[in-house]
């Protein structure tokens, strides 16, 4: 089935999002979230883009060229979210100051950038009244968490995976989707590559979580059926899965963004003490 095939039908069986909602696409620099951007383009839907500009030197500045330059061409409204204007600072700097907290070292560092990129998408796609937050994680990226946290003993984890976000229904959330979550990573490179879509192909300079890395290259030696087949295993059992992490949402008591606890994780972790 080609990759256009897959998206349609990925939207349609899991209801990802309708015409009528404006769908806001969080875009990297990268392929993936290109793609995303492109097809749910291509296929009618009512979009606009929005960019954090991490600030972490000339890899920040490519990414944010190639997404000028792809949303002009596609004619999507962009939103650039400038972190040192936002936050204060650098990602590099605000992950630096974080990990050098006690108890803190061994926080990787996709694992900082995650829940602050998360936060950012959360809030801002309320400003701009999107009702979803389209990611361009692919059936590899998917795979390899699924992996990670069953490796890990911690197979809970595996909740927040799926095409969409299920387990969390608050109007202060906006639902996140992920249309290429069934696309093999190489197919997205491809069409990417066959479109010409003005694209970083570097990672990022940061991404050294050397646990994800060894999981990619073992899974990177194994055929797309293989990994479609270990998503098959998570299909089948994320309705036991998502049963235990039901818990009621609240307000973090710092940012008023939806959490599961009284504090949200980004507030968590940069509280200057501790
Ligand atoms: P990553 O966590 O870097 O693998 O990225 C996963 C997805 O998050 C990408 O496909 C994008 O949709 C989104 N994303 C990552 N980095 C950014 C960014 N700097 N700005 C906006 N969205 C991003
Ligand atoms: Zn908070």
């Amino acid at each position: 089935m080609n990759i256009e095939k897959k998206i349609l039908q990925t939207i349609k069986k899991y209801k990802l999002c309708n015409k009528k909602e404006k769908i806001l696409v969080a875009l990297s620099g990268g392929k993936d979230s290109a793609v995303t951007a492109y097809l749910l383009k291509k296929f009618g839907y009512n979009l606009e883009a929005i960019h954090i500009d991490l600030k972490i030197g000339k890899y920040s500045n490519d990414c944010l060229k190639a997404v000028k330059k792809l949303c002009k061409d596609l004619k999507i409204k962009l939103h650039v979210y400038d972190i040192k204007k936002e936050m204060g600072s650098s990602m590099c700097y605000l992950r630096s100051t974080i990990q050098s907290k006690p108890g803190r070292n061994k926080l990787k560092n996709c694992a900082i950038c995650g829940v602050i990129k998360k936060w950012i998408l959360n809030r801002e796609a309320r400003k701009l009244n999107a009702s979803k937050i389209a990611t361009g994680h692919n059936l590899d990226d998917e795979a390899q968490t699924f992996l990670m946290n069953i490796f890990k003993g911690s197979p809970k984890l595996s909740s927040n995976i799926g095409a969409i976000t299920r387990n969390i229904s608050d109007k202060k959330f906006i639902s996140r989707i992920k249309p290429l979550f069934y696309v093999p990573e190489n197919e997205i490179r491809d069409y990417a590559k066959i479109h010409k879509l003005p694209v970083i192909y570097e990672k990022c300079p940061c991404a050294l979580d050397s646990y994800r890395i060894q999981i990619r290259k073992f899974l990177e030696k194994m055929p797309n059926k293989t990994k479609q087949n270990i998503m098959k295993n998570f299909d089948a059992i994320y309705k036991k899965i998502k049963k235990v992490k039901n818990s009621k949402i609240k307000y973090c008591e710092i940012c008023g963004e939806p959490s599961r606890k009284q504090i949200c994780k980004k507030c968590e972790l940069m509280k200057i003490h501790k």
